[in-house]
């Protein structure tokens, strides 16, 4: 089972402990233990969300060649359009706990037609497209104990009406996709589908306008290196003999960030993009180069020191939010905790005012501030790190 889901050298790798093996070798290890029952169906649950693109791709295809191999059949659970248009035969959108529309992967993905999918997928950038500005569905999901009355995406729809609020629609056959939206109630299913991405068009091209400036620089890297000595200790290598092993995880990297632009850094694991983030940050002093933020050097410590308050502008949102809360802390003393000092000079109230305010702009409730992190889901742990 290891040769066939394409771990190299399966014969030793077997006697291997799991944190031995990198994250997409884990993957496919998890896939050959699915694989041992010889399942007619496999239920994969976001095989490929903490993988990085290469590795994603990797993934995706191994599994679809075992199931036409064995003749399985997967449903896959994930959030990544990506994934589910090169994996998927048909696809199921759902919005708070139920399915609003279902069909053919490539029907629903060119020709969304309940709002929700039109939003979802409007969402995909295109390279054909100007992308300035993702187009985004304004609001959150409902919290699943207050679902509201009707159709759940009522509060959100910008084409709901009186009979949204009140009716909540069924599945019904629109194409060969199953709809469940008031829209399709008889009506055209084209004309319906084509207003409905016009709306979300215009309101798309409007933002874009809004945003069609140039960017002023804020932050400036110039020949950014970061190496790491991971050599033995002096005694170990003086009696081995062995050479001093330094790693260079970055080595002369430059780039500018503008004021209210997204810059994306690309690249496979290990090749120093988080590295790079987090010298930026301060939580690696820099081998070299530097690291300007309003033209203030931020490079070595005694800089960071004297520029605490620059220093304070720039936070991190970590890739693992289960890593990155403390576990024993409750949501609110996590967040409040950095809260700037002139808000708690104004004492408790102004501070569980900010708090609150934070917890409504990610799409949590106040009420959220007296759990804990492991009582939320991935996504939510996320917005907290937002928060
Ligand atoms: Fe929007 Fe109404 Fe359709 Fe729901 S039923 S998606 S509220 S138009």
């Amino acid at each position: 089972l290891l040769k066939e889901v394409g771990i190299p050298g399966a014969d030793e790798r077997i006697d291997h402990y799991p944190h031995q093996f990198s994250g997409g070798m884990r993957q496919r290890v998890v896939i050959a233990l699915a694989l041992c029952a010889e399942p007619r169906l496999i239920i994969a649950d976001e095989p490929t969300t903490a993988l990085d693109v290469s590795i994603q791709a990797q993934i995706i295809s191994l599994l679809k060649g075992l199931c036409e191999k064995h003749n399985t059949a997967i449903m896959l659970i994930t959030h990544d359009m990506g994934v589910i248009s090169e994996a998927a035969d048909r696809v199921a959108v759902m919005y708070a706990g139920r399915i609003c529309e279902n069909g053919p992967v490539a029907d629903i993905i060119q020709r969304p037609r309940h709002p929700y999918s039109v939003g979802l997928m409007g969402s995909i950038p295109l390279l054909t497209k100007d992308v300035s500005l993702l187009p985004q569905i304004d609001g959150s999901m409902p919290r699943l104990n207050e679902i509201p009355h009707g159709c759940s995406f009522h509060t959100r729809c910008r084409h709901a009406f009186d009979t949204c609020k009140i009716q909540r629609p069924e599945l019904t056959a629109v194409g060969e996709a199953r709809v469940s939206c008031w829209l399709y109630d008889g009506k055209d299913a084209d004309k319906v589908q084509n207003s409905v991405s016009d709306t979300v068009d215009k309101k798309n091209s409007a933002k874009r306008e809004q945003q069609d400036h140039v960017f002023a620089p804020l932050l400036e890297v110039a020949n950014l290196r970061q190496y790491f000595d991971v050599s033995s200790p002096f005694l170990t290598r003086l009696l081995n003999r062995s050479k001093r092993v330094v790693v260079q995880a970055v080595n002369g990297v430059d780039l500018s960030i503008g004021r209210g632009e997204t810059l994306g850094l690309v690249g496979e694991s290990g090749c120093g993009k988080s590295t790079i983030a987090r010298a930026i940050v301060g939580l690696y002093e820099p081998t070299g180069g530097t690291v300007k933020y309003e033209g203030i050097s931020l490079t070595n410590k005694l800089a960071r020191f004297q520029n605490i308050t620059t220093q304070k502008k720039m936070q991190m949102i970590f890739q693992d939010p289960q890593a990155s809360l403390n576990p024993r802390w409750k949501v609110g003393s996590i967040i409040s905790e950095t809260i700037p000092d002139h808000l708690r000079a104004k004492g408790r109230d102004a501070i569980e005012k900010r708090l609150d305010e934070l917890l409504m702009q990610v799409g949590l409730s106040s009420l959220d501030k007296r759990k804990f992190p492991h009582e939320f889901s991935g996504g939510q742990r996320q917005r907290i790190s937002i928060a």
